[in-house]
């Protein structure tokens, strides 16, 4: 067992505090990682405060995790002390059912173990509850760990580890590339990955964010173009015009308007989750055969296929890294979206 200092919330409008969580002793097939880097995503807010209700406190967020392998259990052959290494929104799968076999634990039909806030247990966790990133180690099961390649500094990785592959997951399902147009909805965390992601595929890259503000970092980014969605005339001047939108947007957004900017077949992914339900009006799809479809982060694979063509493309997140008593102003920033572009929390301040 290892007594790892960690950063928790105790209810929805609780503040960070410094805390400890027990991790458990190395099996066999584990590894004991030193996390250096946790970034901060919008999803840590959602689940912190609540959002999406079912939170259990006190609760550790933390899913964009990149540290140093510190232990290997016996079985453990793809790393070693030293490694770098990442870990995201997942722990563990059945690893047996037809989406596990395929590489998409997220979509494991016996339901996949989240690395914060999802039930297990006390051998997995003490306490019964998964313990994320935001924390000096963590003791994760092989399959579950990816390597970072030395081409992305770890507090640059961190984000790519939810927010990379959240992005890169879709853009590759739904053939981003040369030819297609692609649409990304906020320029956020997850946005502003899925613009350099999307302009490395090849595809003609537009931005919709709510202004003109960060018109020049989605240019620098690789869009090739950038509409403020405040302007009515966005709407009007790119009705019809994309192959694929993904929303990535946290709040509700007018649907019915967005689905007018797909051209015939064109398919709008949602990656967003505010908890409010989405209105879609039946026509809007029906006019022009679009499809609307969600997607859930990526599996292990990707994922260290996504890390691999961001090392490939020198993509590593825009980040401002934060001590850990700035977490809480960190989310009320988040919120403001007053941060380019991902909050990362070093944990050497713990
Ligand atoms: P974020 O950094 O806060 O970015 C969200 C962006 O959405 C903002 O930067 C802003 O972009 C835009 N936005 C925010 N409020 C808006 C509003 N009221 N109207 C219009 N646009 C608004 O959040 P994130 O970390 O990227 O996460 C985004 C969402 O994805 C969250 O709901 C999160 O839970 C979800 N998520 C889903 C998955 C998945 O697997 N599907 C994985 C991770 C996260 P502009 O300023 O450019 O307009
Ligand atoms: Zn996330």
């Amino acid at each position: 067992m290892t007594l790892a200092t960690a950063y928790a919330v105790a209810a929805p409008d609780g503040r960070f505090e410094k805390t400890t969580v027990e991790r458990r002793k190395l099996g066999p097939d584990d590894v004991l990682i030193d996390v250096k880097f946790a970034g901060i995503c919008h999803s840590d807010i959602h689940t912190a405060r609540n959002e999406w209700q079912g939170t259990s406190y006190p609760c550790v967020p933390g899913h964009e995790i990149a540290g140093i392998v510190a232990a290997v259990g016996s079985h453990v052959t793809g790393f070693a002390v030293g490694d770098r290494v990442g870990v995201g929104c997942l722990v563990d799968s059945c690893g047996e059912c037809e989406n596990c076999l395929v590489g998409s634990q997220q979509y494991c039909s016996r339901g996949a173990t989240w690395t914060y806030n999802h039930k297990v247990p006390e051998a997995v966790q003490d306490g019964g509850i998964t313990m994320g990133g935001y924390s000096t180690q963590i003791v994760v099961t092989q399959g579950f760990v990816v390597s970072i390649p030395d081409g992305i500094a770890l507090e640059q990785a961190a984000p790519l580890l939810c927010a990379g592959i959240t992005l890169f997951s879709p853009l590759r399902h739904w053939n981003a590339g040369p030819g297609k147009r692609v649409a990304i909805i906020g320029m956020g965390g997850l946005g502003h990955i899925g613009v350099k992601i999307a302009a490395a595929l090849g595809a003609e890259v537009t931005v919709l964010s709510q202004s003109l503000s960060k018109q020049d970092d989605g240019l620098r980014f690789g869009a090739h173009h950038y509409f403020a969605t405040a302007d009515e005339t966005t709407f009007r001047t790119l009705r019809g015009h994309f192959d694929l939108i993904i929303n990535t947007v946290s709040a509700e957004l007018p649907m019915t308007k967005y689905i007018s900017l797909l051209k015939l077949d064109g398919t709008l992914v949602v990656v967003g989750m505010p908890p409010e339900p989405m209105l879609i009006p039946a026509p809007s799809l029906i006019g022009a055969r679009r499809s609307v479809a969600g997607s859930l982060i990526g599996g292990l694979p990707q994922t260290q296929e996504m890390l691999n063509f961001c090392a490939d493309h020198g993509i590593g997140a825009e980040i401002e890294v934060i001590a850990a008593d700035r977490i809480d102003e960190a989310y009320d920033r988040v919120l403001r979206s007053d941060i380019r572009y991902r909050f990362v929390i070093d944990t050497a301040t713990f």
